[in-house]
């Protein structure tokens, strides 16, 4: 990987617990990461502030949970069994595998374009399906082929008619799911950026025909919104207009929210205006008509649909890449993760000043045991000097160190059950009573 300040995201989130290579002990497994107990409090965090601010928040979304494998016919349906592919290339020296959209110039054809592992000509450009296949039962024919999904998207439009018939939605309204989604992507790189095994979060936003571009505005913003919420910085994202000819021959709009990675500008999320393409699709496939009434006294309609498609990996590691700062504090040299409190994996780390005076020790576990009951994510260390404890918790981005020192158990009258609170960013440190310190906390 060039030394584009990648490495040391990726060697800060192994050697901290974020993110490790999946199946490392066996030599790995391409495009697959495993997250570690940091990482996976990371991405709950973001994945509950999605679902609380776009469902729980709000008053025209349900949420939704479907199953991955689904029927075949599903996939046929939406065009993902004929059309969800790549185009794949081989050296015909080396034999590797390219997508032959990701090597060499563009602009020089195929032919005159050489292998970058071994300088090699390519062989002819052939379509590669990126849907994993596997079977449902004992019968291992082609009557049994099933497929991981490629994206969350096709659970919802299934159950369209189940979310209408429970609910009776009045348009618009959305329905929402966050799930893992699976795609043999032919070059996986970039850490967890292009993965065959990855989380969506997404939305499906149903609309009458007539008003689909206000929705898509709103649905704009709200991506915004979301960035900001999480701790991208808005001058890091950047809006990229499909251009007609490369959209999707049903979408009228789609927006991809380009984000400054530190290997270059490249796909965040999208939005997509989708027609009713997939509904229409799924209603001529299956055979049930997949429509809604929309106002009493009147025909069902097939509404339209706005598609907001957020990646969980790629909003982790935009909150990395955005949280990942090298300054100097105290005159020594200090790497540390700049998160918001809502991502933040741990909200306050709690320590006794000395390890070995048991009063201390009773005292800082009261509070901490006391703070852990409202604040789950709050971690316990007594190990080493203060100092190294607040460079460990600046390193996970720990926004608050909290000690436990003799004057909290009133050396000095005045400040008795009072502790010290050192804020990470600042390195500053202020005297905050035990009775405060939730609302300090605040998240
Ligand atoms: P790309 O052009 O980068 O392959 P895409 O346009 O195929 O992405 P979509 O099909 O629009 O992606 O998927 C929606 C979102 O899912 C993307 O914006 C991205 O956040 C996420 N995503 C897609 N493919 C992957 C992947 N292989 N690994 C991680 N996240 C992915």
């Amino acid at each position: 990987m060039a030394d584009t300040g990648m490495d040391k995201i990726v060697s800060l989130a192994k050697r901290r617990g974020f993110i490790y290579a999946g199946s490392e002990i066996y030599g790995g497994l391409s495009g697959t990461w495993d997250y570690g107990p940091l990482g996976v409090e990371l991405k709950n965090n973001i994945k509950n502030l999605w679902w609380r601010m776009f469902v729980q928040d709000r008053d025209d979304m349900c949420g939704l949970d479907a199953a991955i494998l689904m029927n075949p016919r599903a996939w046929e349906a939406s065009g993902h069994v004929s059309g969800f592919s790549d185009p794949l290339v081989e050296c015909k020296k080396c034999k590797r595998r390219f997508r032959a959209d990701q090597i060499g110039d563009l602009s020089t054809p195929l032919g005159a374009r050489k292998c970058p592992e071994c300088g090699g000509a390519f062989g002819e450009v052939r379509e590669f399906n990126m849907m994993f296949k596997t079977q449902t039962g004992a019968t291992e024919d082609a009557s049994s082929v099933t497929y991981l999904r490629p994206e969350t998207a096709g659970g919802i439009f299934v159950n369209f008619k189940n979310i209408v018939d429970s609910f009776h939605p009045k348009l618009p309204f959305g329905i929402a799911q966050i799930g893992k989604a699976f795609r043999n992507e032919i070059a996986p790189r970039d850490f967890i950026f292009r993965s065959r095994e990855f989380e969506q979060m997404e939305i499906e936003y149903f609309v009458r025909s007539g008003e689909w571009e206000k929705s898509f505005e709103e649905w704009r913003k709200n991506v915004h919104v979301f960035n900001e919420a999480v701790g991208i910085p808005a001058s890091a994202v950047h809006e990229l207009e499909v251009p007609d000819g490369e959209r999707a021959h049903y979408s009228k709009r789609t927006i991809d929210f380009e984000f400054d990675f530190p290997f270059g500008r490249k796909e965040l999320y999208g939005l997509a205006y989708r027609g009713d393409f997939d509904l229409k699709a799924h209603s001529d496939v299956s055979g049930v008509p997949l429509k809604m009434i929309d106002e009493e006294g009147q025909e069902p309609i097939m509404p339209h649909v706005v598609e907001p498609s957020f990646g969980v990996d790629r909003t982790v590691l935009a909150v990395l890449a955005s949280a990942y700062t090298e300054d100097e504090l105290g005159g020594e040299a200090r790497t540390y993760l700049k998160f918001n409190a809502a991502v933040a994996p741990i909200k306050a780390a709690v320590f006794p000043l000395l390890k070995n005076k048991p009063e201390l020790v009773a005292k800082a576990r009261e509070v901490y045991t006391m703070l852990k009951k409202f604040v789950p994510q709050i971690m316990w260390d007594d190990n080493g000097n203060i100092g190294k404890r607040y460079r460990r918790q600046d390193e996970i981005g720990t926004p608050y160190c909290i000690t436990i020192d003799f004057d909290t158990l009133g050396e000095k009258p005045e400040l008795k059950d009072t502790v010290t609170v050192r804020d990470r960013d600042t390195g500053q440190q202020e005297r905050v009573a035990i009775a405060e310190l939730l609302s300090k906390l605040a998240v």
